[in-house]
């Protein structure tokens, strides 16, 4: 077990190597094995990678006709795809990735912000500016009040409603801290030009817990849960996640959703770490994964993310990637993904630049983050321009407002959605993949994702965003009356009510 100081916290070093030795629990790993195996064969990957030639025209045309019927891809069909070169298929593959996108979600774009509340760590990941090997990070953790102030920037001046907590893996961000958070966050409330801001949905990026205590963040009301296994090669996981770190248990972690699932969180988010391992192999893997948890639960991940390395502080690993994805892989992973699991969000975020994003989120991305800030307790300093290097995990590509990725958006005809009513009303997990399958959520998130747009645009809209947003709402009030005449008048009423001030209504 490798000693872990801790300088920046009540918590005593022996305190924290007590605290590291009882996090894994084995009898929660192995009960999920087949017969002692993992459902990850590397071999297997390799070997389907390595043999896969130039792929027939006509076998791809069919796998994407597949993928428009909203089924999950096997892993052979998704090494065809990942073998397409032919430029004239590979941009059937990107039409037919746009379609399944329009098909599941419409024009439909959801926006959220990350938010870091702490960076001690007891894990010593080679890539990762809150390892706890680098001594020039600062490290802190946010008081309640802290957190309190953060919200009130996020809801209350910027307009957020949903987003991703992280947190890095510390008894002083034990299960207990995030419960409270969670609470705390839920419960601030703050006013804004026409009515009340307040976070409606609150995921969380935290390290793998027990069953035990994700029942604990089940109850304290969590949106998705979400745990990268960074990367799914085994060999280049225990390289760089040292051993005798909890991180460095890799089975711990690819078990990390199955926990999740039994503890009663269904909306589950999942990823590799771009960069560490070849991006086919992580690509490959993550169908396994989706298939291995719609096989054992019924449901699929409710997100997939695909983060590449970022430069970090102090950190020479992320500043030269062995495994470096470049612009066009990147793309065409982030379509094959699309196409190999029809039904799952796709998460996009600030980490790539602004030129980047416009090119890869009509390639099926559902959801990206704007006007983010990864220092802790960044928020609550708008002021302060800069990225602060030595107290974030690394840099963002992306620092532009929200305010302008909405206004941006609405020029390309899509809708910003601050709709969080699917899981407040119950239909997460099983239910809303099904519906998402259907195309019958569509129904529901039409109707509220132009409410709560209306909603935003009034209460944080420049006058130049309103002007492009209202263009868009036109064009779906058309649409809703024409489609579905039945819920027509008491959509507007809602609509109408929204405008006077209403806040917080949905379907
Ligand atoms: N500590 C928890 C864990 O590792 O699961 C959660 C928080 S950790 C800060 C969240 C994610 O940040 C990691 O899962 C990893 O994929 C990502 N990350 C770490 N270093 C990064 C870097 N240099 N660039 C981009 N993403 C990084
Ligand atoms: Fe800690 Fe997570 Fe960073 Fe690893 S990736 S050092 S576990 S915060």
């Amino acid at each position: 077990m490798t000693t872990v100081v801790c300088n920046h916290c009540e918590h005593t070093t022996a305190r924290v190597a007590d605290w590291v030795k009882n996090r894994i629990k084995p009898e929660q790993i192995e009960k999920y094995l087949d017969h002692g195996r993992c459902f990850i064969d590397t071999a297997a990957i390799e070997q389907a990678l390595k043999a896969n030639g130039k792929p027939d025209p006509r076998r791809v045309r069919d796998i994407l006709q597949k993928s428009l019927a909203i089924e999950t891809l096997t892993p052979e069909e998704t090494v065809c795809l990942i073998h397409v070169e032919d430029p004239e298929l590979l941009a059937e593959m990107r039409q037919a990735a746009q379609a399944v996108k329009v098909r599941v979600y419409d024009n439909r774009i959801v926006t959220f912000a990350p938010l870091y509340l702490g960076n001690l760590c007891v894990n010593n990941c080679a890539y990762c500016g809150f390892r706890s090997s680098n001594h020039s990070e600062q490290r802190r953790v946010l008081s309640l009040d802290e957190v309190r102030r953060e919200i009130e920037v996020l809801a209350g001046q910027i307009g957020h409603k949903r987003l991703i907590v992280v947190y890095g893996e510390h008894p002083a961000t034990d299960v207990h801290y995030i419960a409270s958070t969670l609470r705390t966050i839920a419960d601030v409330k703050v006013k804004t030009r026409c009515g009340w801001g307040q976070i409606r949905r609150c995921n969380v990026n935290a390290a793998p817990m027990s069953v035990e205590e994700l029942a604990v963040l089940n109850e304290a009301g969590i949106g998705t849960f979400q745990v990268f296994q960074e990367t799914y090669h085994r060999p280049t996981y225990e390289r760089l996640h040292p051993a005798g770190t909890i991180k460095g248990n890799y089975l711990w972690r690819l078990y990390a959703m199955h926990r999740a699932m039994e503890a009663g969180i269904d909306d589950v988010g999942i990823g590799p770490l771009l960069g560490l391992y070849d991006w086919r192999f992580e690509v490959m893997a993550l169908v396994y994964h989706a298939i291995e948890l719609e096989k054992k639960f019924g449901i699929g991940p409710h997100t997939i993310s695909f983060p590449r390395i970022e430069p970090a502080h102090n950190t020479p690993l992320a500043q030269h990637p062995e495994y470096a994805v470049d612009d066009d892989e990147f793309k065409k992973l982030v379509t094959v993904i699309r196409l190999a699991v029809p039904y799952t969000g796709m998460i996009l975020t600030a980490r790539e630049n602004a030129r980047l994003r416009r090119e890869v989120l009509p390639l099926g991305c559902t959801q990206t983050d704007a006007s983010s800030r990864i220092g802790i307790g960044a928020y609550a300093d708008l002021a302060d321009g800069d990225q602060q290097g030595d107290r974030q995990q690394f840099l963002l590509g992306d620092t532009r407002s929200l305010d302008t990725v909405v206004r941006e958006l609405a020029e390309a005809g899509c809708i910003t959605s601050f709709c969080t009513a699917g899981y407040r009303c119950g239909r997460t997990g099983q239910k809303i993949m099904g519906l998402l399958r259907s195309g019958k959520e569509g129904r529901f998130c039409k109707l509220n994702a132009v409410i709560t747009f209306r909603e935003w645009l009034d209460d944080f809209g420049s006058p130049e965003t309103i002007a492009a947003g209202e263009k868009v709402i036109a064009e779906e009030i058309r649409q809703v009356r024409e489609k579905m005449p039945e819920i027509f008048d008491q959509f507007m009423r809602y609509y109408d009510k929204t405008q006077a001030g209403d806040r917080d209504l949905y379907f």
